[in-house]
């Protein structure tokens, strides 16, 4: 569809980045494009409507870019998911696995409550690792999971099948 092929057109490719082998996905072309950026939002805003979110969690960084403009647009509260450390009062903590290692998420337990439905947004859904804690932080606060929406899949690391547990049946929207 025409905005598909605009934000396609947006995203620019960088090899090598963040190390050699990868082929990044660069968005900052599509938020410095004003039609783009208000396409984009405008679609993230209508998959608020249509699940019937109350709340957006937005993933750090790009996901608070993203959610933050969508949030207003739809009328609903934004919450801000953060790596471990950067959030000042009292968090859950969701740990989860990387390629090496693995890395830590937060969240400000009192800002999600048993009546929000969440809607997790961030701008590329790779392995789907992020978006998996991010959805195992909303359940434990007791809160619905309304689903995910993306930016971009990146289709051949099957993020999708690694976030469907999560899920448990709540869609996962990539534009
Ligand atoms: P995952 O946890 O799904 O493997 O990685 C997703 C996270 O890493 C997201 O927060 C996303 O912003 C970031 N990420 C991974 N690959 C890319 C990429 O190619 N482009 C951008 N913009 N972000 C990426």
């Amino acid at each position: 569809t025409g905005i598909q092929e605009l934000l396609l057109s947006r995203i620019r490719d960088v090899a090598d980045y963040p190390e050699p082998g990868v082929m990044f996905k660069d968005i900052t072309p599509l938020l410095a494009d004003p039609a783009a950026f208000t396409a984009l939002t405008d679609a993230l805003a209508g998959i608020v409507e249509r699940t019937g979110a109350t709340k957006i969690v937005g993933l750090e960084a790009r996901g608070f870019i993203l959610g933050a403009p969508v949030a207003v647009r739809a009328g609903v509260g934004f919450i801000p998911v953060r790596k471990a450390g950067k959030l000042p009062g009292a968090t859950l903590r969701q740990s989860y696995d990387l390629e090496y290692g693995s890395a830590e998420i937060e969240v400000h337990a009192e800002d999600l409550s048993t009546q929000d439905r969440v809607l997790v947004i961030d701008d590329v859904l790779a392995t789907g690792g992020t978006a998996e804690a991010s959805l195992q932080l909303i359940r434990r606060a007791g809160a619905q999971v309304a689903g995910v929406a993306v930016l971009m899949e990146l289709a051949f690391l099957d993020g999708r099948s690694r976030l469907a547990p999560a899920l448990d049946g709540a869609p996962l929207e990539a534009l």
